[in-house]
């Protein structure tokens, strides 16, 4: 069956610098499908530079990959005719940040609901436009007579982003990426708009791609994690195994920074120094190298492929080289 969205074989390289032109690699020849048959939320974690921000851009469209293809529903996303390029806008919508930068503090909250829904001619009148609003705010759970007719600035964070997502629930979306969208939220908010995307998720068949930095609430709210470094894929797979049971010393070093709400639990413990393989060069070898403290000659030669390690996971790293890699169009077998 053709895949919804799919990444075959992505890269994308910015460039800095008149003078001294500098290249920096956001993402690494990355394949990823998106199977919106089997709707699920999918975690995508890791540092900052690790390529997760770059990666969702690319699949909203928001940035051209330098090189690899984006597929939408089969077809080329360079090639889509019109009425292509409205469903894919429409079936694939964003949750960013920062909820405050998206409104403009002139228009009621309204304005933001009203926009798509004339744009995408979602209602054929002003009370099925009405209709559609107050709906989409009862489905995340907000009061829409308590929300309808308000200014931004008389929202809490937490309701100015549930209206964001509000906002994309109206498209009907298959896919919705949701950018950080707790970071500049009040903790106690958090929770209230990460299960509102589950519900979004459980209720409504939607694709939650989650992008983070914090694996706790990728644990919380995904079923499947595909952890970044440096814009390749380190370990993929079932999120419960992946974060209770890391096997790529990448994740591991992650999981150890969890500050767990456990005494017995040392944070920080494992110190990641730079092994005496890493200072032979990391040239075309494993990205991790100088960070690793199981690096071994072999890590420095070439990049390793990913492992199937257990049937819900993958990690890319020598230390499973005993396990059958993955070939490249079987990433989508792990997840459940
Ligand atoms: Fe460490 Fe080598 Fe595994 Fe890379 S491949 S994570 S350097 S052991």
């Amino acid at each position: 069956m053709t895949p919804f969205l799919e990444l075959r074989n992505v890269s994308k390289v910015f460039g800095s610098g008149f003078l001294y032109k500098r290249h920096t690699v956001a993402l690494d020849n990355l394949s990823l499908i998106i199977d919106a048959d089997r709707p699920s939320v999918r975690a995508v974690a890791g540092e900052s530079g690790s390529g997760k921000t770059t990666l969702g851009m690319i699949l909203m469209g928001f940035l051209t990959p330098t090189s690899g293809q984006v597929l939408y529903r089969g077809k080329d996303t360079r090639r889509l005719n019109r009425d292509e390029q409205s469903g894919y806008r429409r079936e694939i919508q964003a949750v960013f940040q920062d909820p405050f930068s998206v409104y403009n503090p002139f228009y009621p909250i309204d304005h933001v609901l009203e926009v798509p829904i004339g744009k995408f001619r979602l209602a054929h009148s002003r009370g099925e436009a009405v209709r559609l609003m107050e709906q989409a705010l009862a489905d995340v759970g907000l009061q829409p007579d308590e929300t309808l007719g308000r200014y931004p600035h008389q929202l809490s964070g937490g309701q100015r982003q549930r209206v964001m997502v509000a906002r994309a629930l109206l498209m009907k979306p298959r896919l919705i990426i949701a950018d950080e969208p707790v970071s500049m939220v009040d903790a106690s908010l958090r929770a209230t708009i990460l299960e509102s995307l589950r519900k979004l998720n459980r209720e409504h068949g939607i694709s939650i791609l989650y992008i983070t930095h914090d694996l706790t609430t990728a644990y919380h709210v995904s079923n499947d994690i595909l952890v970044l470094y440096r814009g390749s894929i380190a370990e993929v797979g079932d999120v419960d195994h992946v974060i209770k049971r890391p096997r790529h010393p990448y994740t591991q070093l992650l999981v150890d920074s969890i500050p767990w709400p456990d005494l017995e639990h040392v944070w920080g413990k494992n110190r990641i120094e730079v092994s005496a393989a890493a200072k032979n060069g990391t040239q075309g070898g494993c990205k991790f190298v100088d960070r690793c403290p199981h690096a071994m000659a072999i890590c420095t030669e070439q990049p390793p492929p990913l492992y199937q390690v257990d049937a819900t996971r993958a990690s890319a790293c020598y230390l499973h080289q005993d396990a059958p890699v993955l070939p490249g169009d079987a990433l989508n077998r792990l997840f459940a």
